[in-house]
């Protein structure tokens, strides 16, 4: 077996109570790493098209990578991957925490869960003999995921769900510790298997190719990640809310249901206002990450609880017009013990709002007022009265009481906190991720709109380049499984130093501006491991990783993606935006919205794909992707 894998997949039996060890397929490892790569072959190989997400066929497949128990910061996550309830094609999720630590010290890579249980139950694993033990559930069934997690083995490592997954809110997540796989629904599928628990510990060590060098290369990590401006301070003092501020400046942050992109009062939100006003002063982390991105608060009548993060202080705060960072607190609580999404409940919300300002819905839920939207909440997660419509997501909604204009998402999955009005290339981002809407499946924004350089947001230069390149460099992040903040990291600290009024700024700026033709070019090299990731991935498995590989990796598993989502009737329709966001503009001077029809076309050409979206037989030979 190749080093960093454990070479085992658990497969599990719901309905037969069962569990066996399979070999890992080298193969598949080779050719998808691990994490969302690896699940998406398995998924993609195991299901006939047009199951029933919330069915007993659709498997639900936890996966580690090679890097997984390692030290290395920012390693140790795991993907969920199904088909999704939601969005109906391609499902995943990642997740902070310990699970995957814990799956790996008791030799498992990856776990396939098949069919459904007749009633409630939980898993233990115990990495020492190798036993796993069914037992019932029914006593944590009903119970929030802290609770759970209270209540279960303290020696074991717990991935969760909450009421929302068990009564299969389309948004319901996964929970390890506080951290939360919450897109997709795949808690949703969790609750449709009556699956309540995952526990799992090992006394297994991770063996490497090469572990002096990943040791010495680790610390030096370490070190460059402490001084950099990014995950060493803005995000190590302010948490993910510390860019409020910019998006707000830039007007790309959700206001008023996405219907403008600044509000005046954002800075109450922010991390540094967290800082200040809220903050408890303990910042926490998944395990051996040194960035420490969470942060505790202070909540009345409850104690020390998670921060809100950046999506959730956008989507539950401005977008709903809120600027009461204690209450947005208490919603992410909320919606974090129930498990689900709390980037598709800020756009639930917001949207039921805006139907309720239209007089299209009585949901009693208005912009600026606080009343009524905890025990909505809680109606949501429970699917209880309004709440049960509202659990079903923005998409079904709008098939329900109308509003398609102003619905927020894309492909059923809504959509995470930065507008593309002001950030085209997170427009097109946002049109062509598989699992629709979101922003970690490439964060193309972070080159445009919220990092150091922005790369001017609002011309049309690379924004059909920027998308492919970080969608194929987060599949192959993913599929590691590290945290999509180790690519923030790959900018270096001088340029996040230099004035934006300085003509080197301006050069810099420039000079990326007219670059693609030779970052193609870069794409496809295959040389020697330049960034951290490629280094640990090379010492770790004894192969040799560069940028021009894992683009090759992250473009096959992004292909075998988007042949799934055709597979189960998605089509080059669905590679749209909002009505809102094509048609209606924000900025002074703007006439439209997003130009999203005069980038695709090229988008799909630079893919590989024909004028219909479909991947042609030369670019899936070209990358094996086999159908
Ligand atoms: S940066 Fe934050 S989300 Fe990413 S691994 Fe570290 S603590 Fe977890």
């Amino acid at each position: 077996m190749i080093k960093g894998y454990a070479g085992r997949v658990l497969d599990v039996d719901l309905a037969t109570q069962t569990a066996t060890y399979q070999p890992l397929d080298e193969d598949t490892a080779r050719l998808y790493i691990g994490g969302k790569g690896y699940g998406t072959r398995l998924l993609y190989d195991m299901t006939r098209p047009g199951i029933d997400p919330l069915g007993p066929d659709n498997p639900l497949i936890f996966a580690t990578g090679p890097l997984n128990g390692s030290v290395a910061p920012q390693s140790n996550r795991f993907a969920v991957v199904c088909k999704s309830p939601l969005t109906g094609g391609i499902g995943n999720a990642a997740c902070g925490g310990s699970f995957a630590y814990g799956l790996k010290r008791a030799g498992i890579d990856v776990v396939i869960v098949r069919n459904q249980a007749s009633a409630p139950l939980r898993i233990e694993i115990d990495g020492a003999d190798d036993r796993v033990r069914f037992l019932p559930a029914g006593e944590l069934w009903g119970k929030g995921t802290y609770a759970t997690q209270a209540a279960l083995d303290k020696k074991k490592y717990h991935a969760v769900i909450g009421p929302a997954g068990e009564h299969q809110v389309l948004y319901a997540g996964i929970v390890s510790n506080e951290r939360i796989a919450g897109r997709t629904g795949v808690g949703a599928v969790m609750g449709s298997k009556r699956l309540k628990a995952i526990s799992v510990n090992g006394p297994r060590k991770l063996e490497m190719d090469d572990e002096d060098a990943f040791k010495a290369y680790t610390k030096w990590v370490r070190e460059m990640f402490r001084d950099h401006p990014v995950l060493g301070e803005k995000l190590k003092r302010y948490g993910t809310a510390g860019i409020v501020n910019t998006t707000n400046a830039r007007n790309i942050i959700p206001t008023h249901n996405f219907k403008y992109g600044h509000h005046p009062e954002a800075m109450q939100i922010s991390g540094e206002w967290m800082e200040d006003h809220e903050l408890t002063g303990v910042k926490s982390s998944c395990i051996h990450c040194p960035v420490t991105c969470g942060r505790d608060v202070e909540l009345e009548g409850v104690g020390r609880v998670k921060g809100p993060e950046y999506e959730t202080v956008a989507l539950l705060g401005t977008n709903l017009e809120v600027l009461d960072l204690k209450r947005i607190a208490e919603w992410n609580y909320l919606a974090d013990d129930l498990g689900m999404d709390t980037i598709s409940l800020g756009a639930v919300l917001s949207f039921a709002m805006e139907l309720q300002e239209r007089g299209m819905l009585n949901a009693g839920l208005r912009f600026g007022d606080v009343s009524g939207v905890s025990d909505m909440i809680r109606d949501i997660g429970h699917r209880r009265a309004l709440g049960d419509h509202l659990a079903d997501g923005v998409k079904r909604l709008a098939e329900r009481y109308g509003g398609h204009e102003f619905a927020m998402h894309v492909k059923g999955l809504e959509l995470s906190a930065y507008d593309p009005r002001g950030s085209y290339a997170q427009g097109v981002e946002y049109a062509t991720t598989n699992r629709g809407g979101c922003h970690v499946q490439g964060a193309s924004m972070y080159l445009e709109s919220v990092g150091p350089l922005t790369i001017n947001p609002m011309n049309l230069k690379l924004k059909a380049d920027i998308p492919i390149l970080q969608q194929n460099l987060a599949c192959a992040i993913n599929s590691m499984v590290l945290c999509i903040f180790t690519t923030y990291g790959m900018i270096p600290k001088q340029v996040h130093n230099l004035d934006p009024n300085s003509f080197t700024y301006k050069l810099v700026t420039t000079l990326f501006e007219n670059s693609g033709p030779l970052m193609r070019t870069a794409m496809q090299l295959k040389g020697k491991p330049m960034m951290w990731f490629e280094k640990w991935l090379t010492y770790i498995t004894g192969t040799t990783v560069s940028g021009g590989h894992l683009q090759e990796i992250g473009g096959r598993i992004f292909n075998l993606e988007r042949m799934y989502n055709l597979r189960e009737g998605l089509t080059a329709a669905d590679d749209t935006l909002p009505p809102r966001m094509l048609h209606e503009p924000t900025f002074k001077g703007m006439t439209s919205g997003h130009p999203l029809p005069q980038l695709l076309p090229r988008y799909y050409t630079l893919r590989g794909w024909d004028a219909q979206g479909v991947p042609t037989r030369r670019t899936l030979e070209r990358l094996q992707v086999r159908i």
